[in-house]
């Protein structure tokens, strides 16, 4: 079995992240939000998050990328609550409606160690930044007590540079959404006037950490960058704007690209007309297109994808189921 970066930390190592981590949570600046709640007194900030994990599902994942999925499923830890929360979510169940429980970080420790033995591929942690402290000791459990899977950053793309230097050596697969090309958008769907500038900062950097996506010998994703793009309806999210700086800031042959049509009008977005409806199949043809045009590879969703059978139903997972579904 693959031996995980993380797995030559030294305690010393580990517990040095983890204090670091513990210091920027203190009043908190773990995301770019840079609240400063004092979250363990009981305060909450943007994401609404209070200082234990809380966990909303826990399971085998086969529907994300080929080679994050692969046949054994990827170990996905759904977070509750969010520092972006999208009016348009397709978790909102779990990002606005706080769907979960508190979890021990002793008993996520255990679940991790759990999904390895079921025979997924990699733990994929999707929305921990609010919680790092608290997910980096359960990793350093888990690969105390044996856990050497790759872990898989699963996440919004609004992240602080110092949180993923914080993350080198511990995150093998950085997976960031690149939600938005251009500013305005990112202000009113997100509420995040500086999700351009935030976001580019931190792709460049995990790039720097991790470099191009790199498979093993069966397809399997081991280490790399994947960045996700969700195509918005009438241009919403700037497609034409962020692969002019993809164009310009990599070597297409670098990046591989995860575009998804799987857009579905959800939560508040009947409150924005013009995203209101799924995106238009043209739209989407033509941005995948143009991203394939500019010679970028990676994953590319059919329109089939808009019929909604991407999106889970969080109420039905309470608990956390450990098969695939
Ligand atoms: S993690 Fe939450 S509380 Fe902390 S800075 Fe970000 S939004 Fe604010």
């Amino acid at each position: 079995m693959r031996p995980g970066s993380y797995t030559y930390l030294t305690a010393a190592e580990w517990d040095a992240r983890i204090r670091a981590l513990d210091r920027l949570a203190l009043a908190c600046e773990l995301c770019p939000r840079s609240c400063g709640v004092e979250r363990r007194a009981g305060a909450r900030g943007f994401c609404g998050a209070p200082a234990e994990l809380v966990i909303s599902s826990i399971f085998a994942h086969h529907g994300e990328e080929p080679p994050i999925s692969g046949t054994g499923g990827s170990g996905t830890v759904f977070f509750t609550h969010c520092t972006l929360k999208c009016v348009f979510c397709q978790n909102y169940q779990i990002s606005h409606e706080q769907e979960g429980r508190v979890f021990a970080e002793t008993e996520l420790a255990e679940k991790m160690l759990g999904l390895q033995a079921q025979g997924c591929h990699n733990i994929n942690l999707v929305t921990p930044t609010h919680y790092l402290p608290g997910v980096v000791r359960a990793l350093k459990r888990a690969a105390g007590d044996g856990l050497t899977l790759p872990v898989v950053y699963n996440c919004g793309g609004y992240e602080r540079v110092e949180t993923i230097d914080l993350l080198e050596g511990i995150v093998d697969i950085w997976l960031p959404d690149m939600k938005y090309g251009a500013d305005a958008p990112a202000q009113r769907y997100s509420k995040a006037p500086d999700y351009v500038a935030v976001n580019r900062a931190a792709v460049r950097r995990m790039f720097r950490q991790v470099g191009p996506l790199r498979c093993d010998a069966s397809g399997i994703a081991e280490r790399g960058l994947c960045i996700r793009h969700l195509v918005l309806p009438n241009g919403q999210s700037a497609s034409t704007e962020l692969l002019a700086f993809l164009k310009s800031a990599f070597d297409p042959e670098d990046i591989s690209i995860s575009l998804m049509a799987q857009y579905r009008p959800m939560f508040r977005a009947a409150g924005f007309p013009e995203i209101r409806e799924p995106v238009a199949v043209a739209e989407y043809e033509a941005v995948k297109r143009a991203f394939i045009d500019a010679g970028f590879g990676g994953f590319y969703q059919d329109p089939d994808a808009m019929d909604g059978s991407f999106c889970i139903d969080f109420t039905c997972r309470k608990e956390e189921p450990l098969t695939g579904r």
